[in-house]
C-alpha cells in the first residue's frame, strides 16, 4: 500500500444503528487504525423524509460505545466538510451538470407512469426490470429544448457496452456484464440526487481509497465503479462484507435474534463483548482464538481475511461470551456499569449508589460468576434490599430447608452462638469454618444447617455463599432475618 488507507463509515440517519452497520464500522475503524489511516464518518441523511437528528445522534452515540472513534465526521469537520451529505448539494449539482453536458447521462422525460407500466409488463413477461432507453437517443437540443420549456426529466446514467470488472478485498475479481446494469437514475424529478451517484461524489471527493460495506451494495458496485470512470477518477478498492445471518442461514431478522446495536446496549451487554462478537460475524483471528481484545483485532485486521460466506449469528453464543466479558474484567467497571440497571430497577438511587459504592461492589462480586449480562443483577440482588420480616421464601428453598426436622431450633441455636461473631466487617471465613464445626459439634449435617439458613437470609435454593451474604445484609438485619425466619418455620 502506498498510502494510508482513507475508510468511512456512511450511515443513513434513517433508523437505529443496525449490527451489521456496526461491524461495517468496527472493521472500516480497524483497518484504518492497524494502518496509520484515516477513518471518517459521513452521514448519508439524502432522504429528507425519513433522515432525523435524533437516529444521527443515536449512530454517533452507538460507535461510541463500542469504543469507535473517528478522525473526521459532522461533529469534528475535517478537511473535506462538510460530512452531512444533504449539505453538500451544490457540489453534486455540479457534478450532474457536468456529466449531462459531456454526455455521460442525459434527460429521460418518460412520466413515472409510463415507466411503471413498462415494469409491469416486464415481469409479466419474465424479464428483469430495466428502463428501455427511449430517451437515450434524443438529441441534445431537443432534450434542452424540452427541459426549457418545463417539462420534468430524471438525468439518467449512459451505461456503456461492454463489462465492469472490479477487485474486491473479499470476494476477488468481480465482473458484471453492463447489459444487466441498468441506465440508472442519478437525479430524481424533484432534482434531489439519488445514492448511487451522491456516494461516489462524496467517496471521491473525501479521498475516499477503500470503500468497506455490506455484500447487499455488491450490485451498486458497477454503478458506481463505471461512473468513477465517467468523472475521470481513480476507483476505490473495494471490499464486500459477508451479511449476517440467523441460525436458520435466513437473513438476520428480529425472530432470530435482536438487530439494533441499542438493544445490546439495553440489555447489558459489555461493549467490548459486541465488538468480539460482531468481529466474528465474518472475520476471525485464527483458527481457535474466540475471545481477542480491540488491539489484537486493530493489530491483525485485513479485509482480505474476511470470509465470503453468509456469517452465522448464534444469539448463545453471543451471551455466553457476554458472560466472559463480565466475569473477567474489573470489579470497579463492572460494578459501575451495573449501576444504573440498579437505579433503573427501583433498587437503590443515584445518590445510594454514590455513596455505597463499596457495598454494590461486593453485591457485583457475590454474583458476578452468574450472570452474563448487567442487566440481570438487580434481580439476582433484589433479595438484599426486601424488609428483613417479609422475605421472600421460594418453594424450593422452603422445602429444602423442611427436609431437616427441628430446623427452627437448629437456627435458634445457631443464632445464639452467632450472634456475638455478627460483627462489620465480617471475617467470612473465619466463620465459614467455624460454622461447620458448630455443626459438627451438634452432631448436624452441614445441609441441616445451610439450607434453612439459606432459606432464612435470602428466600432462594441456591445463589451466593451465605457469608458472603451476611457481610452484605450487616450484623443488625442477618440477625433480624435469621429471628424473623425461626418464628415463620416455628409458626409453620
Ligand atoms: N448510506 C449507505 C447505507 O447506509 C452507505 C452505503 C455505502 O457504504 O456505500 O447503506
Amino acid at each position: 500500500m502506498t498510502q494510508p488507507p482513507r475508510v468511512r463509515f456512511a450511515p443513513s440517519p434513517t433508523g437505529s444503528l443496525h449490527i451489521g452497520g456496526a461491524r461495517t464500522a468496527l472493521f472500516n475503524w480497524a483497518w484504518a487504525r492497524r494502518n496509520g489511516g484515516t477513518f471518517l464518518l459521513r452521514v448519508e441523511d439524502t432522504d429528507r423524509e425519513r433522515s432525523t437528528q435524533a437516529f444521527e445522534d443515536a449512530i454517533l452515540d452507538g460507535l461510541k460505545w463500542l469504543g469507535i472513534d473517528w478522525d473526521e465526521g459532522p461533529d469534528l469537520g475535517g478537511p473535506f466538510a462538510p460530512y452531512r451529505q444533504s449539505e453538500r448539494l451544490e457540489r453534486h449539482r455540479e457534478l450532474a451538470a457536468k456529466l449531462l453536458e459531456e454526455g455521460a447521462s442525459y434527460r429521460c422525460f418518460c412520466s413515472s407512469e409510463r415507466i411503471t407500466k413498462l415494469r409491469d409488463e416486464q415481469r409479466a413477461s419474465g424479464q428483469n426490470p430495466a428502463y428501455d432507453k427511449t430517451c437515450r437517443g434524443l438529441e441534445r437540443a431537443v432534450s434542452e429544448a424540452r427541459a426549457a420549456a418545463g417539462e420534468p426529466f430524471v438525468q439518467r446514467f449512459r451505461v456503456p457496452e461492454g463489462s465492469t470488472t472490479f477487485a474486491d478485498d473479499v470476494r476477488g475479481t468481480v465482473t458484471f456484464p453492463n447489459a444487466d446494469v441498468d441506465d440508472w437514475i442519478m437525479v430524481r424529478a424533484d432534482d434531489t440526487p439519488t445514492y448511487n451517484f451522491v456516494v461516489v461524489c462524496d467517496d471521491a471527493d473525501m479521498q475516499v481509497t477503500h470503500v468497506l460495506r455490506g455484500d447487499d451494495h455488491l450490485t451498486n458496485t458497477p454503478k458506481q465503479v463505471l461512473l468513477y470512470r465517467a468523472l475521470g477518477l481513480e476507483v476505490p478498492g473495494f471490499a464486500h462484507l459477508p451479511l449476517m445471518l440467523g441460525k436458520d442461514g435466513k437473513k438476520l431478522s428480529k425472530r432470530t435474534g435482536d438487530t439494533a446495536l441499542q438493544d445490546y446496549r439495553d440489555k447489558g451487554y459489555p461493549p467490548e463483548a459486541v465488538v468480539n462478537f460482531l468481529c466474528l460475524q465474518g472475520w476471525a483471528l485464527d483458527d481457535h482464538t474466540e475471545i481477542f481484545s480491540t488491539d489484537e483485532l486493530v493489530a491483525n485486521f485485513s479485509p482480505k481475511d474476511v470470509g465470503k460466506s453468509g456469517a452465522s449469528f448464534d444469539p448463545e453464543k453471543f451471551l455466553w461470551m457476554a458472560g466472559e466479558y463480565l466475569r473477567n474484567d474489573s470489579l470497579e467497571r463492572v460494578t459501575h456499569r451495573c449501576a444504573p440497571f440498579v437505579v433503573a430497577a427501583g433498587l437503590m438511587t443515584v445518590a445510594e449508589v454514590e455513596e455505597r459504592k463499596d457495598w454494590l461492589a461486593e453485591a457485583v462480586a457475590s454474583e458476578r460468576e452468574r450472570i452474563h449480562l448487567y442487566s440481570e443483577l438487580p434481580a439476582r440482588i433484589a433479595y438484599l434490599f426486601e424488609d428483613d420480616a417479609e422475605l421472600t421464601w421460594q418453594d424450593a428453598a422452603l422445602k429444602n430447608a423442611n427436609k431437616h426436622a427441628g430446623a427452627a431450633d437448629t437456627l435458634a441455636s445457631y443464632l445464639a452462638w452467632l450472634r456475638p461473631r455478627l460483627v462489620a466487617p465480617l471475617d467470612k471465613d473465619a466463620l465459614r469454618v467455624s460454622s461447620r464445626e458448630w455443626a459438627a459439634e451438634h452432631s448436624l449435617k452441614i445441609p441441616a444447617l445451610f439450607q434453612p439458613l439459606r432459606l432464612v437470609l435470602t428466600g432462594a435454593a441456591g445463589g451466593p455463599d451465605f457469608f458472603d451474604v451476611m457481610s452484605l445484609l450487616g450484623p443488625e438485619r442477618c440477625a433480624a432475618r435469621i429471628e424473623a425466619g425461626i418464628a415463620r418455620l416455628g409458626a409453620g
